[in-house]
């Protein structure tokens, strides 16, 4: 999961909104840009509350050798890194990472469906036209808002036709996965990138199909759970901690802002290196990971502290950090 993230500067050449509220960077990197596989993303620059800090951004499209392009979408209820995405004009300087590609795909399958979920179509355009190019049997599903919310949509269905399906919440086309997944070949894959809830409906499904596990692929940008965040206090009773977490800080940061430490990695709940034990909890837990499976979530034994939230009061853990 760690990799080292080698960073350059990088200017903003170009911006256009391809949604009400996802714009999209072209980025030219001072030493030229990388070939890069699809699914891949930089690591840009931001700067959160005056500090500096870094935001993972999906490379859309194959690439030419020259820029990179990126689609942020604006989150108004967050830290602040893609207000702060959103705040650069063209011709501003930031700092990127070379591409690095943790949702790589596997060519030769009897057929492929690409689900994306509004924001989720990032990394999946750039699958489409590498399965294109190799005349793969592949469908794209794209799940959205509303027809408004779903960027890119008319440029991909002007390039593939009715291999695009779109559905539009607004328009009231209801997504089948029990089916869509029981209508694939034998030895299908399906590259799924969109919210938690698109996810586990997905991993309900694929697993009751019985196909293997591995045969779903996924990547998730972290972004919001089943409630909206709301402030919540955290305790250790050994240490004697009682603090709030507020709705712009993570139960990880408010711990290492208070000295406790605490094992960390990804920081997207994928790793699961800082899941801590749950020892009370009053109200609920949001779980916000991929690491967990949903028997441990169901069980509130454990919370991965750089996503997971709780709502409606108090949680209290216990960690192996020891003064
Ligand atoms: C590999 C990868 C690729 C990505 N690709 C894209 C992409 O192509 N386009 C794109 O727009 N984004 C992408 N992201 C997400 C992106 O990196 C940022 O997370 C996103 O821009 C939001 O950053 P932020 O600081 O504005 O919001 P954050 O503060 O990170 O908040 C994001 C969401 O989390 C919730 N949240 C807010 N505060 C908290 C908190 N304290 N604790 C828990 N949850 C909270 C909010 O409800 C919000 O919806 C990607 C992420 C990864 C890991």
């Amino acid at each position: 999961m760690r990799y080292a993230l080698h960073w350059g500067e990088a200017r903003i050449t170009n911006m256009r909104d391809v949604s009400r509220d996802i714009r999209e960077f072209t980025i030219v990197p001072e030493h030229g840009a990388r070939p890069y596989a699809p699914g891949s993303h930089l690591n840009v620059g931001v700067i959160v509350d005056g500090q500096p800090d870094h935001r993972s951004y999906s490379l859309v499209g194959a690439g030419d050798g020259a820029c990179y392009r990126i689609a942020v979408r604006r989150h108004d209820d967050s830290r602040g890194g893609s207000r702060y995405m959103w705040s650069l004009g063209e011709g501003a300087r930031l700092s990127v990472t070379e591409p690095h590609n943790l949702f790589e795909m596997e060519f030769g399958r009897p057929e492929y469906l690409l689900l994306a979920g509004g924001i989720g179509i990032t990394p999946l355009i750039a699958m489409a036209a590498a399965l294109a190019r190799s005349q793969a049997n592949w469908r794209m599903i794209y799940a959205a808002k509303s027809r408004a919310d779903a960027a890119f949509c008319d440029e991909l269905t002007a390039l593939y036709g009715d291999r695009i399906e779109t559905r539009f919440s607004d328009e009231g086309r209801r997504l089948d996965l029990p089916a869509e997944i029981a209508n694939l070949a034998d030895g299908a894959q399906l590259y799924l990138c969109g919210p938690l809830r698109l996810l586990d409906a997905a991993r309900s499904a694929w697993g009751s199909s019985g196909r293997p596990l591995a045969d779903l692929r996924f990547e998730t940008f972290a972004s919001g759970g089943l409630y909206a965040p709301e402030v919540f206090r955290v305790k250790i009773p050994r240490l004697g901690i009682d603090l709030a977490v507020p709705t712009d800080r993570s139960l990880l940061d408010v711990l290492e802002g208070a000295g406790v430490e605490v094992m960390a990695d990804c920081r997207r709940g994928e790793c699961g290196l800082c899941a801590l034990d749950v020892v009370a909890v009053e109200g609920e837990i949001d779980h916000r990971d991929v690491f967990l499976s949903d028997h441990e979530k169901q069980n509130n034994e454990k919370i991965c502290a750089c996503v997971s939230r709780a709502v409606g009061g108090a949680i209290t853990v216990e960690t192996a950090y020891r003064p």
